[in-house]
């Protein structure tokens, strides 16, 4: 697609196909999107405070960690090449995710990636696949990973990588979070922001089309959310980078994301869960409410000063105000102050390194602590039935059981053990029918005529499909 208008009455799209006409866009074609640049939406430059640049690829032989340094001694409770493998270092981070980590993987790839802060690593003229090696040198027990690991295709060498958008939404058209904004890949923030634009424009959208009149009012609401979303998801990238110049930093602080992160999807469990208990959709348009949809665990009482607490005391210690020892002390004590993650879960003790695996003991254990012990201000991330948990457990060892016909024992390793030998396999897609209705853009406008789906040309089945 290589150019769009938007008129009063639609949105003309040209491509190499030919053009079509639409009633509404929604830009998905992520950072080289040609419209982002057409609408003016970017900030040029990008207001993000991260600064960080990339080399990346994928490869094979890449060694296995575990086969390296024994579980005793790296302290984790489960396999590092299960996972993806965070390496740090004072001036960045590194990524290695195999896909070849299963018995019956058909995938014998790796993906291997090094982000660099740009503060401390500028971005160079050498190419990439020396940069790496330089890299590999510098961080031997890294380098041992790699002795005999070779790339699969070119290296990709990415200059500062963040770009912003002041707005996603302008009249008919819509820009998914990755056509306006990158931050990094640390914490996979790019997919948060992209499920949840994803997920409450496709209400939105559907919710317009059956009326006739676009919902610009819940646009704007959205619009709000992943730009607040990026804020603070910024913020928590920036403050790691600086926390990457030692170990015990690092550790007292990414605490702050996994109590977040523990909240956010504990909100969405909740609303999944009562939505399949009373069957009223309103529950799954709560996920989206001021209550559900904040970044992290932003509407958790004591959160937004907990995080505030612990970037100022990073900070601190990255201007040189305070030494490491003392930046550290400050995180434990903001840490301690919190009181509302479960007394099993707590994150005050610098020796528990991981917030674990979520097993089914571990949920129960999790769910009586929010029923009977948790402060009352976080009961509702709670309310739900034992009945309804008990389903969705049921239904999960289920699923996974239909899965793994031929390895039986894989639902109980996942559900009840830390250590899993196996990954499910995805869904096929699923056909879809597409019909098309006309928008107006007055809220609370009447319902309109059906439209052509193009200006007469065929529509191909990827147009189709995203139509549906
Ligand atoms: C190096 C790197 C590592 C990342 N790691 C993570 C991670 O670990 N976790 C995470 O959550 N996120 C990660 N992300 C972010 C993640 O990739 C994005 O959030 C996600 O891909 C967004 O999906 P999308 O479909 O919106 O956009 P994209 O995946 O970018 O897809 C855009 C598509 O549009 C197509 N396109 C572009 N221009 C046009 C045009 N003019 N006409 C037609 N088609 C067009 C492109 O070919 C592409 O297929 C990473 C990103 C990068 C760059």
């Amino acid at each position: 697609v290589t150019d769009l208008s938007m008129d009063d009455e639609g949105v003309t799209l040209k491509s190499d196909r030919g053009d079509f006409r639409a009633q509404f866009v929604v830009d998905a074609t992520g950072p080289f999107s040609p419209f982002a640049k057409k609408l003016q939406i970017r900030h040029t430059p990008t207001k993000l405070t991260t600064q960080s640049r990339g080399i990346f690829t994928h490869m094979v032989g890449v060694g296995s960690w575990d086969a390296m340094v024994p579980p005793k001694e790296h302290g984790m409770p489960y396999r590092m090449d299960q996972t993806t493998l965070h390496h740090i270092f004072n001036g960045g981070w590194m990524w290695v995710i195999p896909f070849n980590n299963h018995s019956q993987a058909t995938n014998q790839l790796c993906s291997v990636g090094v982000m660099f802060d740009c503060t401390k690593y500028p971005p160079m003229d050498t190419p990439p696949e020396e940069e790496f090696d330089a890299f590999l040198a510098r961080h031997p027990s890294i380098g041992a990973q790699f002795k005999n690991a070779r790339s699969t295709r070119k290296w990709v060498s990415s200059p500062r990588i963040q770009y912003s958008s002041a707005q996603l939404s302008m009249g008919r058209y819509f820009a998914l979070p990755h056509a306006a904004m990158f931050i990094d890949p640390l914490f996979s923030t790019g997919l948060n922001l992209t499920a949840h634009a994803v997920n409450l424009l496709g209400d939105i959208l559907i919710q317009s089309f059956a009326s006739g009149s676009l919902q610009s009012s819940r646009l704007a609401v959205l619009e709000r959310q992943v730009l607040h979303k990026t804020e603070i998801f910024d913020r928590l990238v920036a403050t790691s980078f600086k926390s990457f110049r030692k170990f015990d930093l690092w550790n007292a602080w990414y605490r702050v994301w996994e109590i977040g992160t523990y909240y956010n999807t504990l909100g969405a469990m909740k609303c999944i869960l009562k939505y399949r208990e009373t069957g009223d959709v309103t529950h799954l348009r709560r996920r989206f409410d001021q209550q559900y949809a904040t970044p992290l665990a932003f509407s958790v009482k004591g959160y937004p000063e907990l995080f505030e607490s612990m970037v100022e005391a990073v900070e601190k210690v990255d201007r040189g105000e305070w030494d490491e020892a003392r930046g550290i002390g400050a995180l434990y004590t903001a840490l301690e102050r919190f009181d509302a993650m479960p007394s099993f879960i707590t994150r005050r003790d610098p020796n528990d390194r991981t917030i674990g695996t979520f097993t089914l003991e571990r949920l129960i254990r999790m769910f009586i602590w929010g029923k009977t012990r948790g402060p009352e201000h976080v009961r509702h991330y709670y309310d739900f039935t034992v009945g309804s948990f008990a389903a969705m457990a049921a239904q999960s060892l289920g699923k996974y059981a239909s899965r793994f016909v031929g390895v039986s024992t894989q639902p109980l390793w996942d559900m009840f053990f830390t250590r899993t030998p196996n990954r499910p396999k995805t869904d096929p897609a699923r056909p879809a029918a597409a019909s098309v209705r006309k928008l107006s853009l007055i809220e609370g406008g009447s319902a309109g005529a059906m439209m052509p789906a193009t200006n007469g040309l065929p529509m191909t089945a990827p147009v189709a499909n995203a139509m549906a």
